[in-house]
């Protein structure tokens, strides 16, 4: 038997719920902030990612589905969605209709991780990118957003972490104290740090290592690399935040994996979902659209990841959802009334009801069976003598009343029910 590729999963009915129910409050909140949606292709020319990611990201070097078309087109699927976004505004000069870009998007990524709980390959985010200004509410903004969604799943044991990366001049003469500072114990660093040391020092400051964690628990802090207006830009976000009353730590060492990052950078994490903890995941990237061929503008955005989202609300159980239910079954009580049962019910789904009949010829008590099991609200049984002088009846399955209705004026019951 074929299976699902590993790390790929199908999400069945009974979990779609969720999912639904996900999507409608990612949809509100975007409503709330203004953020219109945006949809790009699923696979891109693979350069955009590797310009936009950065080649030595653990992203690029590591985890794309790369492959070549039957036009030798090198293309990758999408892993992550600021890349597109941001090839999308400057391919249709989005910057010139609007001075500011308030974007979100729900799609699937692909990453060839080691699938584990909480890590895909094939997996969903959530985000938003807001291109074209400078003000640090925008990145208060966005950090809200995420805040806003999370904590309206019915989700508490987060929290939000922030850091500011400042510029890239003040990044490099941070990096260069790093490197000083881990330069006689390079040795011990793990092999992913020691190659990190030439490829892209911040990220040892990430690394999940025990050894390399204990030798950078003194190591410089980016905070203290940072110029005024860096400093500025990061007290107001800060202040913004409090401002918005949502709970914030700061942590120097937050880097994020990715090499666009400028300013303020920021992650939100469950403790309930074990050790793939981080929800969401984001900050400013100031210098990505001139990086990718557009005229220099600022952004700041997030990404969420639905499935870990989905895991810490099952472990929070932050919210119950009402079971389903259809409007109206029809019970016919001999196989000869089937057509007419069919009928009938593209009456009630014409006229906006959820209506339900049975096709595999059962009997009655079956299909009572099956009207119980769809939660139905009402049923509607057609035969007998009643249907003899053009009748039927309406059982009210909550109270159990019954009430027989002239089959030319269903009208009537669309109204009941
Ligand atoms: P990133 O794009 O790496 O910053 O990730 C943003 C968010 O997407 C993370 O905080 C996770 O919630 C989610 N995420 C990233 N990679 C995966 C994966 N392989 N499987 C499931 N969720 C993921």
């Amino acid at each position: 038997m074929i299976k699902a590729i590993k790390g790929t999963s199908d999400i069945l009915p009974e979990e779609i719920v969720n999912w639904n129910y996900l999507t409608k409050i990612v949809q509100d909140q975007m409503k709330y902030f203004n953020y219109k949606e945006i949809r790009t292709p699923i696979f891109e020319h693979t350069a955009l990612f590797s310009r936009g990611i950065g080649e030595s990201t653990d992203i690029v070097s590591k985890e794309m589905y790369s492959f070549t078309d039957r036009s030798e087109n090198n293309l990758t699927l999408k892993p992550e969605m600021t890349a597109s976004v941001v090839r999308s505004f400057i391919e249709h000069s989005l910057g010139k209709q609007s001075g500011l870009n308030k974007l979100f998007y729900i799609s699937p990524m692909f990453r060839q991780e080691r699938p584990q709980a909480g890590r895909f390959r094939q997996f969903h985010q959530f985000g938003i990118e807001a291109i074209g200004s400078h003000n640090p509410a925008l990145d208060a903004e966005v950090i809200q957003v995420a805040y806003e969604i999370i904590t309206n799943l019915g989700i508490k044991d987060i929290s939000v972490t922030i850091n500011s990366l400042g510029i890239p001049e003040e990044r490099a003469e941070f990096s260069n104290a790093l490197k000083e500072f881990v330069a006689d114990k390079k040795n011990q660093l793990s092999e992913d740090s020691q190659r990190r040391l030439d490829t892209n020092v911040l990220r040892i400051l990430d690394s999940k290592n025990k050894t390399d964690q204990e030798i950078i628990k003194d190591a410089p802090s980016i905070l203290d690399f940072l110029g005024s207006e860096s400093l500025e830009h990061f007290e107001s976000v800060k202040e913004l935040l409090t401002a918005a009353k949502i709970p914030f730590n700061i942590e120097p060492k937050l880097v994020r994996g990715l090499d666009y990052y400028t300013h303020t950078t920021f992650e939100i994490i469950s403790s309930k979902v074990g050790s793939q903890s981080a929800l969401c995941g984001g900050g400013r990237y100031n210098l990505l659209i001139e990086q990718l061929g557009g005229s220099s503008t600022p952004a700041v955005g997030f990404a969420a990841g639905i499935e870990r989202i989905l895991l810490a609300c099952k472990a929070e159980e932050s919210y119950t959802l009402e079971e389903e239910k259809i409007d109206i079954y029809i019970v016919r009580l001999n196989k000869e009334l089937e057509s007419k049962a069919f009928e009938f019910a593209s009456f009630f789904r014409k006229n906006n009801l959820k209506a339900e009949i049975d096709y595999s010829a059962r009997s009655v008590k079956a299909q009572m069976r099956e009207a119980n099991k769809y939660h139905a609200r009402f049923v509607l049984f057609v035969g007998g003598d009643e249907y003899e002088n053009s009748q039927v009846q309406l059982k009210n399955m909550e109270n159990g009343e019954q009430k027989l209705f002239n089959i030319s004026e269903l009208n009537k019951i669309i109204e009941i029910v």
